[in-house]
């Protein structure tokens, strides 16, 4: 490739906006190829949405996303989520929703003092919004820090100052700095959430959880205390329907939504994981998984699932694909607070378990064999009862005598003061008085009136030949040819 051929500008012109953005008085920025601000990126998104005017007082909103001691899991899992998407969020893709300007250490358009220089306007109360800080990872004790040296931190102060003259800014700080100015404080994922694993026993970094940093008294600048949305990781779709949720309440199109006393939001939470795991007939049914890789309940190999809020067997991980118990893994409760430690030694029976799936073995001793016959019978149409027409059931047509005393009496009880469909043997039709078309048609001659051929066939099938076709109506009932 030629050196005439790279065209790729290593300094871009930001300091000249786009008709109709917002004008920057900073300076140049090194290898921003997209020539634009995280800012001027959401005004061009939004303007591409289509939308004419964003409905509500708040025309615009800013987020910013801080990490701390993160694997940035968090990060990830929002980059996946669907119901809304990250880009619906951010391209005014739903409606009463403000142009929204995400300033995310890995996704922002700047970099360095262009990075940190939003929060500065935020911390000033310079932006022309309000603005959501949202924290991921724990926050660590910077007391505990060697030489003053931040275990997490973004930017230095005082931007553009010559490098001997500034000084790293820890992410705590900044939270010190922007939390009472925010709109809503967000911590997503367990560590932001509770700690997680960096504050689990050990915690050399003295790690905690937002709320931890902030205290029981802080309140946001709209009087909200930290909103929690946990998960390790969370699941994406939780934390973007929380945001948005929040964006449309700041907008004044929809109440509050509901939190519950952790702050969590309430109908993303209130149910245990256990209330829709796919293997939930399993374990009320007494039938337990021995092996990682086997379909039954996993409760006995380490499941915490029954005391653990969570919803992604629900709501997947991605895409409502996926989850825990769906890829084969029990819940270790990692959206909870204590974890790690409260639900450790993993993949280890939980205490309770033991009399919980005693008991639900007894009860499966009870439902299991009837429920089997059930729907073995279940599985037949009322005209096979002598033969299953089909070349796959072989071993099928075999029943027991406890299989037939049993479904003899289902049948009794589950037509017991409710009218049965089908003609009945004795008087070979509805009871209800239901004659069908063509034997209202045809009356007693109906069977005459088949085409010799098929009337042939249906003799030599033991069709009875009386008023009406109705072999074996009722499911108890025999061949004609066998009753006479
Ligand atoms: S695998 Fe866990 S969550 Fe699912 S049914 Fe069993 S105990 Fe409940
Ligand atoms: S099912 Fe358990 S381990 Fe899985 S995400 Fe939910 S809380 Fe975490």
């Amino acid at each position: 490739m030629s050196e005439q051929m790279v065209t790729i500008p290593t300094t871009a012109r930001v300091d000249q906006p786009v008709e109709g953005e917002t004008s920057r008085s900073m300076p140049d920025q090194l290898g921003n190829v997209a020539g634009a601000n995280s800012e001027e990126l959401a005004e061009r998104l939004d303007r591409t949405s289509g939308r004419d005017a964003t409905e509500g007082p708040v025309k615009k909103a800013y987020i910013f996303w801080l990490s701390g001691m993160s694997c940035d899991g968090c990060t990830i899992s929002t980059l996946g989520a669907e119901e809304p998407s990250l880009e619906e969020l951010l391209n005014g893709a739903l409606p009463g929703i403000p142009t929204v300007v995400l300033h995310h250490y890995a996704l922002a358009m700047e970099s360095g003092d262009h990075f940190t220089h939003a929060m500065e306007k935020a911390e000033r109360g310079e932006l022309d919004g309000p603005y959501i800080i949202v924290y991921e990872g724990s926050i660590t004790d910077e007391n505990l820090t060697l030489e003053g040296e931040p275990w997490a931190a973004e930017g230095s102060l005082p931007t553009w100052a010559p490098a001997d003259q500034r000084r790293r800014i820890s992410t705590p700080e900044w939270v010190r700095r922007l939390a009472s100015g925010a709109a809503v404080s967000v911590a997503i994922g367990t560590c932001a959430t509770w700690g997680g694993i960096p504050a689990s026993d050990g915690n050399p970094t003295g790690a905690m959880s937002l709320m931890d940093f902030l205290g029981k008294d802080y309140r946001s600048a709209c009087g909200l205390p930290v909103v929690n949305v946990p998960g390790c990781a969370p699941v994406g779709d939780n934390f973007t329907e929380t945001v948005a949720l929040l964006l449309l309440f700041l907008n004044g199109q929809v109440p509050l939504p509901d939190f519950d006393e952790l702050g969590r939001p309430a109908w993303l939470f209130s149910e245990t994981v256990h209330t829709r795991c796919p293997r939930g007939a399993w374990y009320e049914e007494g039938t337990f998984a021995h092996e990682y890789g086997e379909k039954e309940c996993l409760a006995e190999i380490g499941c915490w699932g029954p005391v653990v809020n969570c919803n992604i067997t629900e709501r997947g991980a991605v895409g409502h694909m996926g989850g825990c118990m769906v890829a084969g893994g029990v819940c270790i409760g990692c959206t909870m607070p204590g974890f790690p430690d409260k639900f450790t030694p993993f993949y280890k029976r939980p205490p309770v378990t033991t009399p919980a799936t005693l008991l639900s073995r007894l009860h499966g001793m009870f439902v299991r064999a009837p429920r089997r016959t059930s729907q073995l019978e279940r599985n037949r149409e009322p005209r096979w009862r002598r033969e299953t027409p089909s070349g796959w059931a072989i071993g099928f047509d075999t029943t027991t005598v406890s299989h037939n005393v049993y479904e003899y009496f289902y049948h009794k009880l589950e037509y017991l003061r409710s009218e049965m469909p089908g003609r009945r043997k004795a008087v070979e039709k509805y009871r209800s008085g239901y004659l069908t078309p063509a034997e209202a048609a045809y009356g007693e001659d109906y069977f005459k009136m088949l085409p010799n051929e098929r009337a042939t066939e249906a003799r030599r099938r033991g069709v009875p030949q009386r008023r009406g076709l109705s072999p074996q109506a009722d499911g108890f009932d025999t061949p004609l040819e066998e009753e006479e």
